[in-house]
């Protein structure tokens, strides 16, 4: 029995508070906290389990350990932003407390994500007798797993790996995102990037393109773009020779963010405006539909995924690993759209493997380096059933 802290009371954590509090042999206490209170008070009314709930800034590492030590946290899932992943490592680490998270650090003034800032903490969490688990959502969390699976019970050796991320739901606004517009858009404006035979290969955004039949969805246009999980997967999948991100987008979202970065709105650096600095991006954020409250009247399905090549007894083969979450079924039973179920339940899961001792190790680690199994298991008994299949 542990008690969890969720910082962070986006559509993510909000995800993650619900699916906590229906597992109260795990998680005897559950406690959300957040830079704004009130959406902590939102997001307690939908859940039938009392939580607690309080207020914390996560960039100050101060505030946190305090809140750490007044609530007695076991555990931080962190479903804030990545520019919270160091100050919350921090303070697990002043208190002794295991850290969970689902996208790796990021500065706010670069674009520029990579895994080496936390993976530096492996031997102070290993000195402290605490874990880390990064990137323990879906993609990256359930594909690192799927590739895992594919490596420990499907292939002898793999070859490639292409993680294929579709949306294909429809909500009722021109332009939105599916989770923080910030982070999102940040992601898909910078170059793409694959790994090839032992090299990194940058191609302009969304420069590369091709198509993909999802089940359950049907053919869609997917653009290569960089995600995080090409790194881990880069070092922890033996002789990989070739790993790729691909993502749809509708034209709609294409069109847009076309004429939002031409006029300047997706820029991260300040601008002077009224004598006062303004970034345009998180202005544009501000103007933009909050992804948690896309949910109601959402329709289609998610469909994400690992196509992987490798061989089989020295034949060559391909494997189709997926799961399809239906936006609506999201809504109906976590008041979340997909994009934002689909990240909670793993981090949920994740935070229970580690609770309970099946994952718990002490360092930092991505979700590969785990036994999938257990995982693997669990993931259709809260909401996330996944199918593999041979292609031709
Ligand atoms: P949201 O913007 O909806 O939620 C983020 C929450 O964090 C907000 O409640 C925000 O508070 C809070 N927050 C931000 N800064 C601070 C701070 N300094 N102190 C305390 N709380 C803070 O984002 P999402 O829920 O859409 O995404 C959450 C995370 O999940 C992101 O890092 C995203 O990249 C990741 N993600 C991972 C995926 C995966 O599959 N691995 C997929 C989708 C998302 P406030 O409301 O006051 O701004």
């Amino acid at each position: 029995m542990g008690r969890v802290l969720i910082i962070g009371a986006g559509g993510v954590g909000g995800v993650v508070a619900t699916k906590c509090a229906e597992v109260p042999e795990v998680f005897s206490e559950v406690v959300l906290a957040s830079r704004t209170i009130e959406k902590c008070e939102r997001i307690r009314s939908r859940i039938v389990r009392p939580i607690e709930i309080a207020e914390v800034d996560a960039d100050d590492v101060h505030q946190l350990v305090d809140l750490v030590e007044e609530v007695s946290a076991d555990l931080i899932v962190n479903a804030a932003l990545p520019y919270q992943d160091l100050t919350i490592m921090e303070a697990c680490l002043a208190t002794g407390v295991d850290y969970l998270d689902t996208a790796n650090y990021e500065p706010r003034d670069e674009a520029k994500f990579c895994y080496r800032r936390q993976w530096d903490y492996h031997s102070r969490f290993q000195e402290r007798g605490i874990m880390a688990l990064l990137g323990c959502g879906f993609d990256p969390g359930v594909t690192n797993a799927f590739c895992a699976h594919a490596s420990k019970h499907v292939f002898d050796e793999i070859d490639g790996i292409d993680i294929l991320d579709c949306n294909g739901g429809v909500h009722r606004h021109p332009f939105a995102t599916n989770f923080n517009p910030e982070i999102n858009i940040r992601e898909v404006t910078a170059p793409g990037r694959y790994y090839q035979d032992g090299r990194w290969i940058e191609v302009d955004p969304l420069s590369v393109s091709k198509t993909f039949d999802f089940p359950g969805i049907g053919v869609r246009e997917v653009r290569l773009l960089y995600h995080e999980e090409l790194e881990s997967l880069a070092k922890n999948i033996p002789n990989v020779g070739r790993l790729r991100f691909w993502m749809t987008f509708s034209d709609e979202y294409l069109t847009h963010l076309r004429v939002l970065q031409n006029v300047g709105m997706t820029r991260i650096d300040p601008i002077i405006y009224e004598g006062r600095q303004v970034v345009p991006l998180m202005f544009l954020k501000a103007l933009l539909p909050d992804p948690a409250g896309l949910g109601e009247g959402y329709q289609g399905k998610t469909c994400i995924g690992c196509l992987i090549d490798g061989k089989i007894d020295g034949d060559a083969k391909r494997y189709f690993i997926y799961n399809i979450c239906d936006h609506a079924e999201a809504y109906q039973e976590a008041s979340a759209q997909a994009v934002h179920y689909t990240t909670g339940v793993p981090a949920m899961i994740g935070a229970m493997l580690i609770s309970t001792g099946v994952w718990r190790r002490e360092g930092v680690f991505n979700v590969e380096e785990l036994d999938p199994d257990p995982l693997m298991e669990l993931l259709p008994k809260f909401g996330l059933p996944w199918t593999g299949e041979f292609m031709d």
